[in-house]
C-alpha cells in the first residue's frame, strides 16, 4: 500500500468516526426524556367546546383558560377503524395503544388480538400509573387505560380487571359496578365486591372530598376512590347543590393523584379525563359544558403548576374526539351572546331530576334553575308533564327523546331555547368527525406538534418516557371476556 492510499484510508476512517459521534450527539440532543406524563382527555372537547369556554371564562369570569398558556400545539384527527366518526372506546384504545380498533370495542382490535396501553408498558418497566375521570372508573376513557373488552358496555366485566391491573392511583365515579348485588345501587349481578378486593390488596378507600383530602400522600401508596354511584355529577351541580359538594372536582383528584405518583423514582403515567364534556354536548346542554369545560381547565392548570416543580414532567392536553358539533353562531347573524348562560344554575340532567321528584312545581323548578320558556312552551307546559315522552304526542313530535342522554321533551326544548339564545348550533346528538387539538409542554413537547393521527401519541408517550409498547397478542380462546362479552 502506497503512502497515498495509507493516507486516504486514514482519511476516510477519521470522517467515519467523526459522522459517527456527530450522530450520536445529535441523537442525544434530539432524544429527550420525560420521567413522568400527564395525559389530559376532555372527552368530547372539540375546538369549539374549548373557545366558548374561553369566550364565557373571559367575558363572564374576567379570567382565561390554563390550557391557552400551551404553545405547542398539533391538529389530531380520530378516526376509528370503522368509522370517521369515532367513539369513546376506540379513541382511547388509539390514544393508549397506537392501533385502531372499532367503535365500541377496548383495546381488542378487529382480528381479535389484544392490544396493551401506555399505561401496561409503564407498569412492566416499574413506573406508577394513575387513572383519574370525572366519569364512572368503568366508562370507556378511564377503562381503556386498564382494561380490554370486546364490549365497552361490559363494565361489571371491566371493573373486575382494575384490581388486576392494580394502578397506583384510581380516583372516578362508578362504585355501582365495584358493589355487590345486594348493595343499594349495584349494577352488578354477582355478589362480588370489588372495593373490598382492592382494600384488600393494600388500597386506602377514600369516598368522599373530605377523605380524599385527609389521604397523607407521604403514608398512601396505592389510592382508590370511587365518589358517585354513576359518574359524578356535573360541575355546574355540584356549584350549586349543597348535596353534590362532597363530590371532588377534577382539580382535587388530580392534585391528589399526583402528590402520590410523584415518590417514585422511576417516574410516572397518569391519564385525567374530564369525561363529562362529552355528555353535556350530547345533550345540548351548553351551560354545563362550558362549566364541565372549566373543571377540566383546572385540572389543567393543577398539572402546569406540577411541572413548574418538576420541570421533567411533560404535560399533554387533547380530546378524544369533538361531540354535537356545537357551532359558534348560528342562523343569519354575525353573534354569539354567551351571556345569555349566565343565570343557569343547574344542568338538564339535574333539572330532569328535580322535574321527576316534583312534577307540579315544574315551571317554578325550571325558573329558579336559570331558564326560560317561551310562549309557545309555556302553553305546552299546562298540557303535558314534563316526563311525557315525545313519541305518540302530535303537539310534541317535534321534541323527540333522542338517546340516553335527551331524557324528556322538556329537555330537549331547554336546550334549544338555550342554544337559540346564546346563538349556539348544534350538528349532531352524537359526536362528530372534526379533527382536536392537542397541546404539550415539556420534554419533547415538539414532538406534537403539526399534524397528527391519534394513534401517533402513544408511540410518542412511549418513546419520551423511554417504555416498551408490547405487542399485540391473539386472546385465547375461551377467555373469560370472550364467555362474558360477545
Ligand atoms: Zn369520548
Amino acid at each position: 500500500m502506497n503512502v497515498f492510499k495509507k493516507c486516504a484510508i486514514s482519511m476516510i476512517i477519521i470522517a467515519l468516526v467523526v459522522a459517527l459521534s456527530a450522530t450520536a450527539t445529535a441523537e442525544t440532543e434530539i432524544a429527550p426524556r420525560a420521567k413522568g406524563i400527564i395525559l389530559l382527555i376532555g372527552d368530547g372537547m372539540g375546538l369549539n367546546q374549548v373557545r366558548v369556554a374561553d369566550i364565557y371564562a373571559g367575558r363572564i369570569l374576567n379570567k382565561s383558560l390554563a390550557v391557552n398558556s400551551i404553545l405547542t400545539r398539533g391538529v389530531t384527527t380520530t378516526f376509528s377503524a370503522d368509522s370517521e366518526v369515532t367513539d369513546s372506546a376506540a379513541a382511547a384504545t388509539a390514544l393508549y395503544s397506537g392501533y385502531k380498533c372499532k367503535n365500541g370495542a377496548i383495546n381488542i382490535l378487529p382480528d381479535g388480538r389484544t392490544v396493551f396501553t401506555i399505561g401496561h408498558a409503564a407498569k412492566k418497566a416499574g413506573l406508577s400509573v394513575g387513572v383519574v375521570s370525572t366519569t364512572r372508573l368503568t366508562h370507556a376513557t378511564p377503562a381503556a387505560v386498564y382494561s380490554q373488552s370486546p364490549k365497552r358496555d361490559c363494565e361489571a366485566y371491566i371493573a373486575e380487571q382494575l384490581p388486576e391491573f392494580a394502578p397506583d392511583v384510581a380516583l372516578a365515579g362508578g362504585q355501582q359496578y365495584f358493589i355487590p348485588r345486594n348493595e343499594s345501587g349495584s349494577k352488578r349481578t354477582d355478589d362480588k365486591n370489588l372495593i373490598e378486593v382492592m382494600k384488600s390488596k393494600g388500597y386506602s378507600y377514600v369516598k368522599d372530598e373530605s377523605e380524599l383530602k385527609a389521604v397523607n400522600p407521604k403514608t398512601c401508596d396505592k389510592l382508590f376512590g370511587l365518589f358517585a354511584k354513576s359518574h359524578i355529577d356535573y360541575a355546574l351541580d355540584r356549584e350549586n347543590e349543597v348535596s353534590l359538594k362532597s363530590q371532588p372536582s377534577l382539580a382535587d383528584m388530580t392534585k391528589a393523584a399526583l402528590s402520590i405518583l410523584e415518590r417514585n423514582p422511576k417516574g410516572f403515567f397518569i391519564m385525567v379525563e374530564g369525561g363529562r364534556i362529552d355528555h353535556a354536548c350530547h345533550a345540548h346542554d351548553v351551560k354545563a359544558a362550558i362549566c364541565e369545560m372549566l373543571d377540566f381547565d383546572s385540572a389543567v392548570a393543577v398539572a402546569l403548576e406540577f411541572r413548574k416543580a418538576h420541570p421533567d414532567v411533560l404535560v399533554i392536553v387533547t380530546a378524544d374526539h369533538e361531540t354535537g358539533g356545537l357551532g359558534l353562531g348560528r342562523g343569519t347573524e354575525y353573534a354569539l351572546d354567551v351571556s345569555a348562560l349566565q343565570p343557569i344554575k343547574n344542568s338538564l340532567e339535574y333539572l330532569n331530576k328535580k322535574l321527576k321528584k316534583d312534577p307540579a312545581k315544574a315551571n317554578d323548578l325550571i325558573t329558579a334553575a336559570g331558564f326560560e320558556f317561551t310562549d309557545k312552551e309555556k302553553e305546552l307546559l299546562q298540557k303535558h308533564s314534563p316526563e311525557t315522552q315525545a313519541s305518540g304526542v302530535p303537539e310534541l313530535s317535534g321534541f323527540p327523546k333522542i338517546n340516553g342522554y335527551v331524557l324528556s321533551w322538556i329537555h330537549y326544548v331547554l336546550g334549544s331555547i338555550t342554544s337559540e339564545r346564546a346563538k349556539i348550533g348544534w350538528t349532531s346528538f352524537a359526536h362528530t368527525g372534526q379533527p382536536v387539538i392537542t397541546w404539550a409542554v415539556g420534554p419533547g413537547d415538539k414532538e406534537f406538534s403539526g399534524s397528527l393521527d391519534n394513534t401517533d401519541i402513544p408511540k410518542k408517550m412511549a418513546k419520551l418516557l423511554g417504555v416498551t409498547l408490547e405487542q399485540p397478542v391473539m386472546r385465547p380462546s375461551g377467555s373469560s371476556a370472550a364467555s362474558e362479552c360477545q
